[in-house]
């Protein structure tokens, strides 16, 4: 039975990623969520009625790596030949802009975000002061915690330090607002930092994410040790002389730390066929970032197709503005179908919502009763021949209709 209060929107088409399309027929929200899927009802109860019958919905899509803070430094860091030469023109940089930029950088970025189709934003911060910022942004929102710490006798600092930060932020916890934690990747972090922030995640049941096997210098350091990495870590003053380079594959490494089971591993550029397996057997979540890999002008990129024909979850992510050029993310849907053509949009559109929510563990990324009530729409001047087709449109560069947790934008 519906009531009163509830909100019915008419829609013309929706792509549920639970199965096939559906065409005019109404959604009913209630309390934030889809309360029921129903055939167009020609005189609703319900006092609100929002007419989209001509649009087609998708859920909400879901930006599953991204580092918001670092928006003020769109068009500012050169592309380098060398990544750690990347990192030392960001870090630079970023040291000299003032705090109210990062705040403009941040309320535009959520906004470009938002208006291209993002409803949950899975993001690394590093900075807890910017907290408030992010909690006034309409998005849905997991904040993962990114940690660096490559000197063992970090460990218990950083910990301490990450708990102390869960605990005096917990009042902004909500609905739409979680933590997960973020050792930022197997260079940077020391290997008992790493088990010691999965057993922090375990306990808290907080979504565990690292950037893995990004660039060539990565699994160099960990198969055979020095070399541009360990250089960059010793002039950083951080490096570990007792650390022992582990001589695997980073997945094989991860794996050996005990941290692989449904961890969301960014990037994978550099990974090899049997660390599929690995992937395969601990749930890990894959996350591409079409835009990321473009501005780098990587070589190599993920096997996201052998991903997905293993059953390995997979999702898209804008990484952030020091590596990419935007964060629209109907821009990052057809960059991803550019640089991976074997993909059919379908797969595009499920890694988009489903894909990305499921590695992150939200209940978000799909249309139907229970699901939270997170919703895009696209307007229709005329029945498409493939409504998948219409996110990719080159010439839409934004969605017509957004709606957060029942709330629209
Ligand atoms: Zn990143």
């Amino acid at each position: 039975m519906n009531t009163h209060s509830d909100l019915r929107i008419q829609f013309s088409a929706l792509i549920p990623m639970t199965g096939s399309v559906m065409e005019n027929g109404d959604l009913v929200i209630r309390d934030g969520l889809i309360h029921a899927i129903e055939t167009r009802k020609a005189q609703p109860q319900e006092s609100t009625v929002i007419d989209l019958s001509d649009h087609l919905l998708l859920p909400g899509f879901i930006n599953a790596h991204c580092h918001l803070s670092l928006s003020c430094l769109k068009g500012k860091v050169p592309k380098t030949e060398r990544f750690t030469d990347w990192v030392r023109a960001l870090l630079k940089i970023s040291a000299d802009i003032p705090f109210m930029e990062k705040l403009a950088g941040i309320r535009a970025g959520a906004q470009e975000m938002l208006s291209s189709g993002v409803t949950t934003l899975a993001d690394y911060i590093s900075q807890a002061e910017l907290f408030p910022e992010y909690a006034e942004l309409p998005l849905r929102k997991i904040l993962f915690l990114e940690t660096l710490g490559f000197n063992a006798n970090r460990v218990q600092y950083v910990c301490k330090e990450v708990e102390a930060i869960l605990d005096s932020h917990a009042s902004h916890r909500n609905a739409i607002f979680q933590f997960g934690l973020a050792p930022h990747a197997p260079y940077s972090v020391s290997p008992y930092l790493f088990k010691a922030l999965k057993s922090l995640a375990q306990q808290r049941k907080l979504p565990f994410s690292c950037h893995v096997a990004e660039f060539p210098e990565e699994i160099r350091f960990l198969r055979e040790g020095g070399g541009e990495m360990e250089a960059f870590l010793i002039e950083r003053g951080v490096f570990d002389e007792n650390w022992n380079p582990p001589e695997t594959g980073v997945l094989q490494y991860l794996d050996s730390l005990d941290v692989l089971q449904d961890l969301v591993a960014v990037h994978l550029n550099h990974i090899e066929s049997s660390d599929l397996e690995l992937m395969q057997q601990h749930h890990t979540g894959a996350v591409f970032c079409p835009g990321s890999t473009q501005w780098f002008d990587r070589k190599k990129n993920l096997p996201l197709r052998k991903i997905l024909n293993m059953g390995i979850t997979a999702g898209l992510g804008t990484d952030s503005l020091a590596s990419n050029e935007s964060l629209n993310f109907l821009r990052e849907l057809k960059i991803a179908e550019m640089l991976i053509p074997e993909i059919s949009r379908m797969e595009w559109l499920e890694m988009a919502t489903r894909g990305g929510a499921k590695i992150l563990e939200s209940t978000a990324g799909i249309i139907r009763p229970g699901a939270p009530a997170d919703l895009i729409g696209f307007h229709l001047s005329s029945k498409p021949t493939r409504y998948e087709d219409i996110p990719f449109d080159k010439s839409r560069q934004h969605v017509d209709f957004s709606m957060i947790a029942g709330q629209q934008i």
